[in-house]
């Protein structure tokens, strides 16, 4: 027994719990097992985790695609081609286009959409 315990065992009160982790390392195991199975825990969350992260970053990456200007890559969109009914471009690329960019028919009219 060591001098850290003794000092430990002569106190009371809020160390009373420090006193029975002492005593169960001192006679089982020089690691806790709760604790290793805590820490088990912890490194599955933090992996669980770090998939979730890489999927809506991947999920956030495709819906910021579905939602960017098919033409110039750079805008959202924001036109709606008539008659055809495609919704591919942002409002610059839309007004300059005379023919739909997804299905070719000729666009007889141009509108800007709004959602919600
Ligand atoms: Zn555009
Ligand atoms: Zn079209």
């Amino acid at each position: 027994m060591d001098n850290r315990n003794v000092i430990f065992r002569s106190s009371c009160g809020a160390n009373a719990q420090r006193i029975a982790d002492d005593a169960v390392s001192d006679n089982v195991d020089p690691h806790n097992p709760i604790a290793d199975v805590i820490s088990y825990q912890s490194q599955l969350e933090k992996i669980r985790l770090k998939k979730e992260k890489r999927r809506l970053e991947s999920e956030n990456q495709s819906l910021k695609e579905e939602i960017t200007c098919k033409q110039c890559h750079k805008h959202e969109i924001e036109m709606v081609f008539l008659p055809c009914g495609h919704v591919i471009t942002c409002e610059s690329c839309g007004t300059k286009a005379r023919i739909c960019f997804s299905c070719k028919q000729v666009i007889k009219g141009i509108a800007k959409f709004y959602s919600a």
